[in-house]
């Protein structure tokens, strides 16, 4: 008991030293990162599965690194917002979502593109001084910036956090509220902000067909969702049956690996070009 006792320990000392490198990394590469165009935007297609059409796509970042390879969002964004430079990433994926939601707009090929903004700029206005910006750099017609954010969010600050919400509908942009069902749901945030999406988390999706509980729960919602007037999108749908199953409670609006992975630009090119409604 002894040994396994001192091996726990040092188990536990090698993550937290593992934790202390991997932070002291993203800190002292991130910003040179940004600025080398190491950070990339992954585009994640949004089906209405009744139409069969791309109703929109979600912006997901991955890091190039030059030493560590391609980087997931998860390994870097939480130290990135604990030491602010999230700031940076933000600023740069909203800058090129809109310069591409543009270009596809003089191709003739519109689309709704939505990011994910971390809950630290929802602290203050400034975030709406940098929306305003990046719409008026690119002349982009505000409906087609989607703003992705958990209600996480709204814990931290209500007031302030509200506040800047409404101004960004005000502006027209498109709001989702990610993550619905999970962590602090508070169905009174669905009652008093402005949103337009609500995004249902992939844990209820994966068990959709099989665990009677998110069956319930997911039908719940979208009963919810249609008496406020809400759409609801389905994330991380992997099969036909999920996607049937979505259909048959009503939710149409879906994304997942059962359509495609997020992607570089130009696959995601490829595939909507490519893209056959069933
Ligand atoms: P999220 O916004 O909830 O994004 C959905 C996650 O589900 C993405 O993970 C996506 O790749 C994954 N996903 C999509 N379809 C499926 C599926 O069918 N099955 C499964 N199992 N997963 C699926 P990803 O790309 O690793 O992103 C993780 C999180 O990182 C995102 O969660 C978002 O909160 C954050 N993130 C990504 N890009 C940005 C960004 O530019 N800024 C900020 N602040 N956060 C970002
Ligand atoms: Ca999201
Ligand atoms: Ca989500
Ligand atoms: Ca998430």
């Amino acid at each position: 008991a002894k040994e396994a006792g001192k091996n726990q320990y040092k188990l536990f000392h090698g993550e937290m030293e593992k934790t202390t490198q991997h932070r002291l990394m993203v800190q002292n590469d991130l910003r040179d990162a940004v600025k080398a165009g190491d950070i990339r935007l992954y585009y994640q297609p949004q089906i209405d599965a009744v139409s069969g059409t791309v109703y929109g796509c979600e912006v997901l970042v991955r890091w190039r690194h030059k030493k560590h390879g391609l980087l997931a969002p998860d390994v870097f964004i939480p130290y990135a917002e604990e030491s602010g430079l999230i700031q940076l990433v933000d600023y740069y994926v909203l800058d090129q979502a809109c310069q591409q939601a543009r270009m596809w707009i003089d191709q003739g090929k519109p689309l709704v593109v939505s990011i994910n903004l971390s809950g630290l700029h929802f602290r203050d206005k400034n975030i709406l001084e940098k929306l305003r910006t990046a719409l008026e750099t690119h002349q982009l017609p505000p409906e087609y910036l989607g703003i992705e954010l958990t209600e996480a969010v709204l814990i931290a600050d209500a007031e302030v956090a509200m506040a800047v919400v409404s101004d960004i509908k005000a502006m027209g942009l498109k709001i989702s509220l990610d993550d619905f069902g999970v962590g602090y749901s508070s169905l009174n945030y669905l009652r008093t902000l402005p949103f337009d999406v609500v995004k249902l988390d992939k844990s209820f999706i994966h068990g959709i067909l099989t665990n009677p509980q998110d069956q319930r729960l997911t039908e719940g919602i979208m009963k919810l969702a249609q008496g406020l007037n809400l759409r609801v999108v389905a994330e991380g749908v992997e099969s036909q049956e999920q996607m049937d199953y979505l259909v048959g409670i009503h939710c149409r609006l879906m994304q997942g690996y059962f359509f495609l992975p997020p992607r570089t630009c130009e696959d995601f090119e490829y595939w909507r070009a490519h893209w056959q409604p069933a």
